[in-house]
C-alpha cells in the first residue's frame, strides 16, 4: 500500500473527542466507509498480508468487525464469519466473558461456525486494549481452527492490545496511532 494511499486514509478517520464517554477519542471510521476509493483501499490494504495464503474463513467482530470482516472476506474468496454480542445468534453457541476497564462484556459463535483445521483470519476495525479481540481467539481456539493472522484496520498502540495477542496470532494493522 503506497504513502500516499495511507495518508488518505488517515487523514479521513475521524476523531470525536468524549464519545462514548468522557476522556475516550472515538476513532470514527463512517467517511472511509463512505467513500468508495477510500473503502476499497482500505479493504485492499487489510488484505495485502493473506494475498497468497489459502484462507477459508475471516471472523469479524460486532459490530464495525462485520463490515471490515465481510468484504475482506469477499476480497480472499473466504467465507464470513460473525462473532456477536452475547445473546444475538439464534443457534447454538459458544461463548465468553471478558473484563473491560469497567464491568464486563460476552461475546458468541456458532458452535458450527469453523471446523477444526479451517484456516482462519481475525478482522475488526480497530484494536484498542485487545480484550474484544483476545476473547474472539480465544473463541477461534476452542473452534480449533487455525487462526491466520489478526487484521485491523486501526492500531490503537498505547494500548498495547497488540501484546495481548502477539504470541497467539501475528497482529496486522493498516493505521497506528
Ligand atoms: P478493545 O477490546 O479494548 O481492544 O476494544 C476494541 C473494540 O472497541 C473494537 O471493536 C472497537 O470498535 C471499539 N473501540 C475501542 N476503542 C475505540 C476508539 N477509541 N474508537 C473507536 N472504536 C473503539
Amino acid at each position: 500500500m503506497s504513502p500516499d494511499s495511507l495518508d488518505r486514509l488517515r487523514a479521513a478517520v475521524r476523531d470525536v473527542p468524549d464519545f462514548p464517554q468522557p476522556g475516550i477519542l472515538f476513532k470514527d471510521i463512517t467517511p472511509v466507509l463512505a467513500d468508495p476509493a477510500l473503502l476499497r483501499a482500505a479493504i485492499d490494504g487489510m488484505a495485502e498480508t493473506f494475498a497468497n495464503e489459502r484462507v477459508d474463513k475471516v471472523v469479524g467482530i460486532d459490530a464495525r468487525g462485520f463490515i471490515f470482516g465481510a468484504l475482506l472476506a469477499d476480497r480472499l474468496g473466504a467465507g464470513f464469519v460473525p462473532v456477536r454480542k452475547k445473546g444475538k445468534l439464534p443457534w447454538r453457541t459458544r461463548g465468553l466473558d471478558y473484563q473491560l476497564e469497567y464491568g464486563s462484556n460476552g461475546i458468541e459463535m456458532h458452535v458450527d461456525a469453523l471446523a477444526p483445521g479451517e484456516r482462519v483470519v481475525l478482522a475488526d476495525d480497530l484494536l484498542a486494549t485487545g480484550g474484544t479481540a483476545g476473547a474472539a481467539v480465544r473463541l477461534i481456539e476452542e473452534a480449533q481452527a487455525e487462526l491466520l493472522g489478526a487484521a485491523f484496520f486501526i492500531e490503537l498502540a498505547f494500548l498495547q492490545g497488540r501484546d495481548r495477542l502477539a504470541e497467539r496470532a501475528p497482529v496486522h494493522a493498516l493505521l497506528t496511532y
